[in-house]
C-alpha cells in the first residue's frame, strides 16, 4: 500500500468512504462518515451521516422542517465477506412548526423500530423457507427470537409451521 497515487492520507479515507456510502446504496444528504475495521473483533463498523439541516416531517408531510435532536441508533448490516457489518447513526427528528409533532425522520435502510437493514431481512426472508430459524441464527448470528419478528413481520411466517418443531419462541 505504499503506491497510493498521489493521494494524501485523508484523500484515501475520504474515497474510502465515498466507496462504502456507494456500497450501501445511500443517497444524498446520507453518507458514510467513518469505517472502522477492527479485524480481530471480526467487524466493520460504518458511522452514517445526515448531511441536512432539515427533512419533511414524517407526521404530517410539512416540507422542510427544522431538526430538533439526533437519537444514536444501530442496526446489523449484511457481511462484508467474513466481518459482521454495522451501521451507525444519529437519526434526526424533526420540530414540525405545521402539526406541532417532534418525530423521527425514518431511515432509507432500515424499516421502522428493526434492529436490521432491510437487505439483513432479505437474506433473513431467503434463509427462512429452506431451514430452520434456530439453524438461520447460528449462520447469521443473531438469536432465533430476533429473527422471529423479522420473518412474522414480513408474513412469512405460515410458511415456518414445519421447520420450527417448537425450537423457537413464537408467541401466536
Ligand atoms: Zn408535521
Amino acid at each position: 500500500m505504499e503506491d497510493n497515487g498521489g493521494l494524501s492520507s485523508s484523500d484515501r479515507f475520504l474515497a474510502i468512504e465515498t466507496l462504502f456510502t456507494q456500497a450501501l446504496g445511500l443517497v444524498a444528504p446520507w453518507q458514510v462518515d467513518q469505517v472502522t475495521f477492527t479485524p480481530e473483533a471480526g467487524r466493520i463498523d460504518f458511522q452514517v451521516k445526515f448531511g441536512a439541516a432539515s427533512h419533511a416531517c414524517p407526521a404530517c408531510g410539512a416540507a422542510a422542517q427544522p431538526l430538533h435532536d439526533r437519537l444514536a441508533r444501530s442496526w446489523r448490516h449484511l457481511d462484508f465477506f467474513e466481518y459482521e457489518a454495522h451501521l451507525h447513526a444519529e437519526v434526526p427528528r424533526v420540530a414540525c412548526t405545521d402539526c406541532g409533532k417532534v418525530t423521527q425522520i425514518p431511515v432509507p435502510w432500515a424499516r421502522e423500530g428493526s434492529h436490521f437493514t432491510l437487505l439483513f431481512e432479505a437474506l433473513t426472508l431467503m434463509l427462512a423457507p429452506t431451514m430452520s430459524v434456530l439453524a438461520a441464527g447460528r449462520v447469521l448470528r443473531v438469536r432465533s427470537p430476533r429473527l422471529w419478528r423479522v420473518i412474522e413481520h414480513h408474513g412469512a411466517g405460515a410458511r415456518q409451521g414445519e421447520s420450527c418443531r417448537g425450537s423457537c419462541r413464537r408467541r401466536r
